[in-house]
This record gives C-alpha cells, structure tokens and sequence, in this order.
C-alpha cells in the first residue's frame, strides 16, 4: 500500500504512535501499518496518545456521537463518514437488577447504531482514516457484523468502497445487508479464520487497506468510543463491573483502552472490572485466562456457537482481550448456547432491548459472572448489547415458542384470553 503520500506522524501531533502489547516496542504512525513486525499477527498495536497535549477538560456533548476528537486518531481537517454513529442509549434495568440481586444494572443498546451493531464504531473510524490516507478501497473479513458496518460506513462515504469477505454461512440478515449496501461480497466456502487469511493475502496483492478485527490498530480506537459514552451518560461515573461478549476479543479490548484514556486524561477515578463472556464451543480465553496462558501460548480450537458473531477459533485480538481482564482484576466465564438462547427474550422482556445471540450472551454471561459469585450484590453493572436481533431471526425464534393462530373472528379471540 502506498502510505509514503501522507504522513500521519506529522499530522496527528497528538499521537505519539503504536506500541505492541506484547512486546513492549514502539512504532510512529508512519513505520508499521497492522501488526507488530517482531511480534508477527500475536503483536496487535495500541495507538499511545500524548495525553499531555490534550485539553484535559471532560467532553461536554451529551455523548451524541462516537466523535470524542480529543482522543481520535484523526487530524483537525479529517472527514467523518455522514452515518450517526453512537449515541446509543443506556438504559437503566431495574427489573434485571432485581432479579439478579444486584445494586444497578444499565444496558448501554448498540444494536441501535445505523447498521444495527456495535462494528459501526470500528469502520467508521478505519474509513475516517482510510480518507486521511486518500485510500480508496477498505476490505474486511468478517463473521457479518463488522463487514455490514464496513459497507454501511463506506456506502455512504464517497469515495470508498469496501470489498468483504464472509463465511457463506454468515446469516441471510447479514449477507442481504451487505449486497444492499453495495459492497463487493465474496462468500468464502471455510471458516471465517479461512476468510480472515484469504482477505489478509487479498490485501497484500491488490494494496488494498485491511480493516479486519484484531490486526488494524484503528478498529480498537473506533470501538473504545463506547466507554467514554458510558461514563459520559453515567455523569464521569464508572460502574464497578462492565460485561462483554467475546470473539476476536477486540470490543472487550477496545472497551479497556477507552477506560485507560479516560484515566490518565484524569475523566475518571477508576477503571471497571471487565467481564469477558464466551460461547461454550469458542471458548480459547477462557481457557487461558483459567491455565495463565499469554497470547503467544494460546492454541486454536475448532469453533462453533449459535453466537456466530463471538466464533473465533484464535482470537485475533487475544493479547488486548487477556490485557483487559487481567488489569481491571475482571474474569472470563462460559455460557451455553441454550443459555445464551434462553437470554434474548428474557433480556428482551426485562428491557424492551432485542439483542442478537452474541450480545444476549452478555447479559447470560452476567446471570453466570453472579452464579460464580464474581459479581456482589452491592455492585453496579453495565452490559453491553453489541447487535440487534433483527440480525438473526432464526436464532430468534428458536428462543420463544410459537404464536397463537385464530381465525378473524371474535369468538376465537375469546377462546384465546379466557383460557
Ligand atoms: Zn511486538
């Protein structure tokens, strides 16, 4: 790819550069695009800031969009893609604290984004840059979510176009998104780990830039957005505990690095623990995280989850997910896939929030957090809802029983309600 245009070094005084997280060594903006040249893909980049060269006032914007610039990687001048992205609402959830015997319960809903999942925040912030290096063509492997952000972002950014590439059994909701939107689809017969490396080898041929989760520093900066909402909505308050659902574990990672931004800008006394919840059958940082594996041990495993957007063999983001549990002293559990089915109606009656299998596997995997007593009953706890259930309907529906059928008349309708 030809980055030598455009100096991102000079134009970001704010930003001292990348550092791996697992080896400790930095990078300028200008020396290394993805990942750790050392390290290999293990060594995914954090984006250092300079904190001391940013107003050190809290923002004041009522936590409308993901656009806190003080803490972006993007220059002055830099476009945004024209999509509303975040904002989403936090919804305090009585009925669920109650039920789980805890202080507070708050669900921040970001199946509410433009293309209804939390990825929103990741392309748009990989296409704000994608502008700032004038590079034409985004690509992406995806489970479905963060390729449907891409071409959502890229759709209505002219300009960029995004070619993606998902597993064929991604969900009908999230293929059809994609074709709509117009993105250049390629259906990869294989896992996604299969479409991760083939979009890897594309990108390398064609100069094309990566967006994929877990080796693009940017997506992280995109999706820590989500945690400075939080504490804005929350008065610069932060709860004790907050749970995420975990794949590549890039969103529990990105959830982390707002939180320590939000730290040494002195936004917020303390970190939250962070609970980082896995499918049953893709379950590799759980596993590590209970053996004391770095990043660099862990081993893949074969996956499969009714959660299609938390199935991830190696995590790609595994060294930032392990990071963000161990630092904020937080845990991994495991849920079923019966529990995470069990969990979208009954999140859904307590909240009004219809959450796709990955993100109803948050709140299951709070239900477990307080099983395992890792949560007490004195704590506050916010769950993040990563996608709509629109998403996956036949996951859905496997979930609630089948409707009552009558015949239009008012006979049948009495039958029904008098029992
Ligand atoms: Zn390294």
């Amino acid at each position: 790819m030809d980055h030598s245009r455009v100096s991102l070094a000079s134009r970001l005084p704010h930003v001292e550069g990348f550092r791996c997280v697992v080896c400790g060594a930095e990078y300028s903006l200008d020396q290394v695009t993805y990942v750790c040249p050392a390290c290999g893909p293990v060594g995914v980049l954090d984006v250092v800031y300079a904190y001391d060269r940013i107003p050190a006032a809290r923002p004041n914007g009522g936590a409308r969009s993901m656009w806190y610039r003080q803490l972006a990687p993007l220059s002055a001048e830099a476009r945004l893609p024209a999509l509303n992205i975040g904002g989403t609402p936090l919804y305090d959830a009585p009925r669920v604290a109650e039920t789980l015997g805890l202080a507070r319960v708050w669900v921040k809903d970001d199946g509410r984004n433009p293309t209804a999942s939390f990825k929103d925040r990741a392309s748009a912030m990989v296409v704000a840059h994608a502008l700032e290096m004038g590079i034409s063509t985004v690509a992406t492997a995806s489970t479905g979510n963060a390729a449907a952000a891409l071409a959502g972002v890229c759709a209505a950014t002219p300009g960029i176009n995004a070619t993606i590439f998902v597993p064929a059994s991604a969900p009908e909701a999230k293929i059809a998104q994609l074709l709509v939107y117009g993105a250049r689809v390629l259906l990869v017969e294989g896992t996604y780990d299969d479409a991760f490396d083939l979009c890897w080898d594309v990108c390398e041929e064609f100069g094309w830039y990566n967006r994929s989760t877990g080796i693009n520093p940017f997506t992280t900066e995109g999706k820590k957005t989500v945690s400075f909402e939080l504490a804005e909505q929350l008065g610069w308050q932060t709860p004790d505990v907050v749970v995420v659902s975990v794949g590549d574990g890039s969103i529990i990672g990105g959830v982390h690095k707002g939180f320590v931004d939000m730290l040494a800008m002195g936004w917020i006394e303390r970190v939250p623990r962070l609970i980082g919840v896995q499918a049953e059958g893709s379950s590799p940082l759980v596993e590590a995280w209970q053996h004391n594996l770095t990043a660099q041990e862990m081993k893949p495993v074969d996956a499969h989850t009714i959660a299609d957007s938390i199935s991830s063999g190696l995590p790609r983001d595994r060294a930032k997910a392990l990071r963000a549990v161990r630092e904020t002293g937080g845990a991994f559990v495991r849920v079923s896939d019966d529990q995470i089915i069990q969990a979208i109606p009954e999140l859904a009656q307590a909240t009004g929030v219809f959450a796709e299998p990955a993100g109803a596997a948050a709140y299951a995997g709070l239900k477990q957090a307080v099983a395992e007593g890792r949560v007490r009953s004195s704590e506050s706890v916010a769950v993040l809802v990563t996608g709509s259930g629109l998403k996956d309907i036949r996951s859905a529906m496997k979930s609630v029983g089948s409707a009552v059928r009558v015949t239009p008349s008012l006979e049948a309708v009495r039958a029904v309600v008098n029992g």
